[in-house]
């Protein structure tokens, strides 16, 4: 099968594994175990921060980002459609204890100007106090969508202008500073804190890594311990491979995008089928399919018969994620595979 469900969806290398079962695990509780310790290391350089903290999953990390960086009963920008708005049930109101403010961006970017108007807002004399500003970098729901370097700064400094941090959730960060050919610590120096995942594209069996100064880390690692989930014993093991992810599968992330947009502009050549080609930035393409004549439920269903898996994300749109499981003759397969399915409607 040809699976473009999701860039969740693969298998740790083999080097991986190996690293894996050579792990010592060490005594966590004390920040004593090796690999942990230099996987936090080289992701703290990556960023070009000062410190990073492994946590199990992005969903925890961004939680902890919250907790970290605002206080209870403030409030906190959020856009839209972002992943801590849609994918995580709410956990920065019922955990947090936050107000989320919702922001609507232009291809998953906020506009500084709207952002500003949502911290200075005041009705009856009231202006709630705005501790964090969230950006989502790439942004998962519009597309993979970037923020550049330019947008980072400008609506870092409105925050910084106001006395708000700012926190990337970057679970696919490293795609974004490809996108743009800088490097992430570029990227993400004018922000507070950024979190990605060593899970999606990396393809490393658990984790993310949530970056910043020493000093928040500290703080961060205490919400960790609130949240039940510092005693991440063992956590060596996850982290040994954690390293291999970082060391050997940084650089191919390229060629998910290059397959993401070769596979993009063939999809948009296709009768019924159509993709803003402009919003394929990095490695995820949304194909508008509803000139088919098929719902996306029964093109799914379709390409599925045929070994070719995609992800239904609306009733018009059909998502494809790129990632190491998917290869230029799979491109190329599923591309015959498509033709064959809006052909035969
Ligand atoms: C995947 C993702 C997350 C969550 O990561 P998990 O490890 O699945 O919990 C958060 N934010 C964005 C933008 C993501 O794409």
């Amino acid at each position: 099968m040809i699976d473009f469900k999701s860039d969740i969806i693969n298998e740790p290398t083999d080097a991986m594994w190996d690293a894996m079962r050579a792990a010592k695990p060490d005594w966590i509780i004390d920040r004593q175990d090796p690999s942990v310790n230099r996987l936090e290391e080289m992701a703290a350089r990556l960023m070009g921060k000062e410190a990073a903290l492994l946590v199990l999953t992005g969903r925890m990390a961004n939680l902890v980002a919250l907790m970290t960086f605002a206080e209870r009963g403030h409030q906190v920008i959020v856009e839209k459609n972002s992943h801590i708005a849609w994918s995580e049930e709410w956990g920065i109101s019922y955990i947090g204890g936050l107000y989320p403010r919702l922001v609507e961006g232009r291809a998953g970017v906020m506009d500084p100007a709207d952002v500003e108007a949502a911290i200075t807002d005041n009705r009856f004399n009231h202006i709630p106090v705005t501790d964090l500003v969230c950006l989502e970098n790439t942004h998962n729901m519009a597309g993979g969508t970037v923020t550049s370097l330019e947008q980072t700064k400008a609506l870092c400094d409105v925050a910084h202008r106001h006395g708000a941090s700012v926190f990337i959730d970057g679970a696919r960060i490293l795609h974004a500073a490809f996108a743009f050919n800088v490097t992430p610590a570029e990227l993400v120096a004018p922000a507070d804190a950024v979190v990605f995942s060593l899970i999606k594209g990396l393809c490393a069996p658990a984790g993310a890594m949530l970056c910043g100064s020493t000093k928040d880390i500290e703080r961060a690692y205490v919400n960790l311990k609130r949240l039940g989930a510092w005693s991440f014993h063992k956590a060596g093991i996850l982290a040994a491979a954690g390293i291999v992810a970082l060391e050997t599968m940084v650089d191919r992330l390229r060629d998910d995008q290059r397959r993401a947009k070769q596979f993009a502009n063939e999809l948009n050549e296709m009768p019924g089928i159509s993709v803003d080609l402009a919003s394929v930035q990095t490695n995820i393409v949304m194909a508008d399919i509803s000139q088919t004549g098929l719902t996306t439920d029964e093109f799914l269903a379709r390409l599925l018969e045929r070994g070719v898996r995609g992800h239904r994300l609306t009733e018009q749109i059909a998502r494809f994620t790129f990632h190491r499981h998917i290869t230029d003759d799979g491109v190329e397969i599923a591309l015959k595979v498509i033709r064959e399915v809006v052909g035969s409607t």
